[in-house]
């Protein structure tokens, strides 16, 4: 399971077999009729220690950026919390098919954004995949949205750290939106309500 940059054959789904890795057909008994072969298997790819379980190490170490690194704990944190329903800090093979499935819908976002192609999001690409979601963000703003995702260089903004930027996002929009009673797009926050807000959409 691995994002690569350059899009040149991107494997079904977005996603790529370790090297070696090739499962025997039906190997994987339907255990969990209601979740599709495919799911399975690559569940099992990521369960390195097969615990039947997959932790935020073990999605870490499947996945991989345009850069060639692995997504940063916090993007694996926040994906393995927001599917684990049950609050066990890690995810089930159930669980793991929507995971799967948002990471391949997020992967299809970001190749779309990606206009040049390059395997990261530029500050033009940027801005235009937040005017597409509805945000006028200003010049100033995308700039600073960018320099805070890529710590180094300050240009581009890998696979994860979109994933990251857009949650993040999404979630002070929803906290702004609910304040803003009167849709006139400002909000009065008391001080506590305010580090409520903060503190609580960080990821
Ligand atoms: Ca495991
Ligand atoms: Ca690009």
């Amino acid at each position: 399971m691995a994002y690569q940059g350059g899009y040149g054959q991107p494997p079904p789904g977005g996603y790529q077999q370790p090297a070696g890795y090739a499962p025997p057909p039906g190997a994987f008994a339907p255990q969990n009729a209601n979740v599709s072969p495919d799911v399975q298997r690559w569940f099992d790819v990521v369960d390195r220690d097969r615990s039947g379980k997959i932790s935020a190490t073990e999605l870490k170490a499947a996945l991989i950026n345009g850069k060639g690194e692995n997504f940063s704990d916090n993007a694996c944190k926040l994906m393995i919390s927001m599917f684990d329903t049950d609050a066990s800090g890690t995810i089930d093979v159930q669980e793991f098919e929507k995971l799967f499935n948002y990471i391949n819908q997020w992967l299809q976002v970001f190749k779309t954004y990606d206009r040049d192609q390059s395997g990261h999001i530029e500050e033009q690409e940027l801005s235009q995949a937040f005017a597409q979601m509805g945000f006028r963000f200003s010049p100033e703003f995308i700039t600073f949205l960018i320099r805070k995702s890529d710590l180094q260089n300050h240009k581009q903004i890998s696979v994860d750290q979109f994933i990251v930027l857009c949650v993040q996002i999404q979630r002070f929009t929803e906290a702004f939106r609910v304040r803003d009673t009167q849709q006139n797009g400002t909000i009065t926050i008391g001080f506590e309500d305010f580090l409520s807000v903060a503190i609580g959409c960080s990821i």
